[in-house]
């Protein structure tokens, strides 16, 4: 009886649900995973000639894929304690686990972060598309999916060339505006904008910061070891410690990519910053104070050749015209009030910020989608029933570190989960 059986494997094709995503970067590569293993017929949107093109340009190249540390503490937006409940459910352990599952183990580099042991982006990419062939998701390349419509329960998807499909559950993986170079646009907010959903309005984060003081511009190309600090309204905001480079813009390297986020959310919300550079983090004020006065000690030599020993030459001449002191008179010279304002140029250079840097150099756009109009277990709009968001679309950004991605392979895995059940 051939017949029954044949018909009850129809039914059973019948009653697979379909479910579209959009965007094949790393939320929508890992929802399409999970939701086609749930047994879902899955088909994948992709707006570029290829998935996962910023998923290859991470890590420099190398794909930060995750963090040993990771925690609430290294998130925000509105409402940070969100990532909690997607960590819960489908944390670091579960995606070392996956990784290593789809034939991806991870090694563990500085500060804990995490990446394949390849130390290849490219290897994450190759591994997905062959499990998703493997697992028979309908791949759709160059298909830039411009309206979604709900309609009795379903969703019905149009592209840009006019195709229109239907789908029981949609998700909405498409990536925020970081990095226009990698194809990354506005299309997702826009798509959920058109759905009621309210979306805080995005803004660079992770980027270097302008500096509006000309003077420190000169120091362009040095690198040295700081404390950078943000003070909003008097109070320290942020701070953050390592590698700075001056630019002939302000500053860049890991401790301005560090603060960035903070100084542009000042910016944004009407309020101009003020950064403090700490050049000595490692020597307290008192400390400092000691050892400058015994290298002023000798009184007929000039001041920045007193300073040599401790500074490189341009960064001492450069700090010592922002005191308003000229690097070649002599140190007996100098004023109580100029010694005090050379130490506090030191310790505490105090800047303002220009303009926020452009989305070109962000590694991840903060703002975005309110978290608080999706369901934390399945990333389930509460808007619209059947869509799901995923990724950094959401009002949740990570520092750097593989925070971001951490993010989007979770909500991706509990989406695509959700969405083929
Ligand atoms: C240079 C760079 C390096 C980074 N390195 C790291 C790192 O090492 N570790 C880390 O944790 N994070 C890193 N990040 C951040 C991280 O890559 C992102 O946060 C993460 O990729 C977001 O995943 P997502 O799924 O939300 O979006 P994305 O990965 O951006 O994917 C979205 C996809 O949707 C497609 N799309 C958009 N709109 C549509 C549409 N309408 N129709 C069809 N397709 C559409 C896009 O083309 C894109 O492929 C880096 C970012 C950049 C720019």
């Amino acid at each position: 009886m051939h017949g029954r059986a044949a018909h009850e494997r129809s039914m059973s094709i019948e009653k697979r649900k379909s479910v579209a995503i959009i965007g094949a970067g790393a939320s929508g590569l890992m929802a399409a995973w999970h939701a086609a293993s749930g047994g879902a017929r899955v088909t994948l949107f992709e707006k570029q000639r290829m998935p996962g093109r910023k998923v290859r340009a991470t890590g420099n190249g190398r794909c930060n894929i995750t963090n040993r540390n990771i925690d609430v503490s290294f998130y925000h937006g509105r409402n940070p304690q969100f990532v909690r409940n997607i960590f819960g459910r489908f944390g670091l352990d579960d995606t070392v686990s996956f990784f290593r599952r789809i034939g991806i183990p991870l090694v563990e580099l500085e500060a804990g972060r995490l990446y394949p042991a390849s130390l290849q982006a490219s290897t994450v990419t190759q591994i997905f598309e062959y499990e998703l062939e493997k697992l028979k998701v309908d791949i759709r390349l160059q298909r830039k999916i411009e309206r979604i419509d709900p309609l009795d329960g379903a969703l019905r998807l149009t592209t840009a060339g006019l195709e229109e499909e239907d789908f029981d559950a949609v998700i909405l993986a498409a990536g925020g505006c970081a990095y226009p170079q990698l194809g990354a646009s506005r299309s997702g907010y826009d798509l959920a904008a058109a759905l009621g959903h309210t979306v805080h309005e995005p803004f660079p984060a992770i980027l270097p910061v302008n500096i509006t003081l000309k003077a420190l511009h000169r120091l362009e190309g040095i690198k040295r070891d700081c404390s950078v600090s943000v003070m909003r309204s008097g109070r320290l905001a942020d701070r953050s410690t390592g590698e700075l480079l001056f630019t002939k813009y302000g500053i860049s390297g890991p401790a301005a990519l560090g603060i960035s986020r903070t100084v542009n959310e000042s910016i944004g919300a009407g309020e101009i910053p003020e950064i403090a550079i700490d050049f000595f983090p490692d020597t307290d004020a008192d400390e400092l104070d000691t050892l400058l006065a015994e290298l002023w000690s000798e009184g007929g030599r000039p001041v920045s050749l007193s300073l040599c020993g401790l500074l490189r030459d341009r960064l001492c001449d450069t700090l010592l015209r922002i005191a308003d002191v000229d690097p070649i008179a002599p140190v007996r010279g100098l004023s109580t009030d100029q010694r005090k304002v050379i130490a506090g140029v030191f310790k505490d250079l105090r800047l303002h910020p220009g303009a926020a840097r452009s989305f070109n150099e962000a590694v991840v756009a903060a703002g975005g989608i309110d978290v608080g109009e999706v369901h934390a277990a399945t990333l389930e709009s509460k808007r619209v029933p059947n869509l799901h968001i995923t990724g950094e679309l959401l009002d949740i950004d990570g520092d750097s570190g593989g925070y971001n991605l951490q993010f989007a392979w979770s909500t991706g895995a509990l989406a695509g989960t959700a969405a083929s059940s």
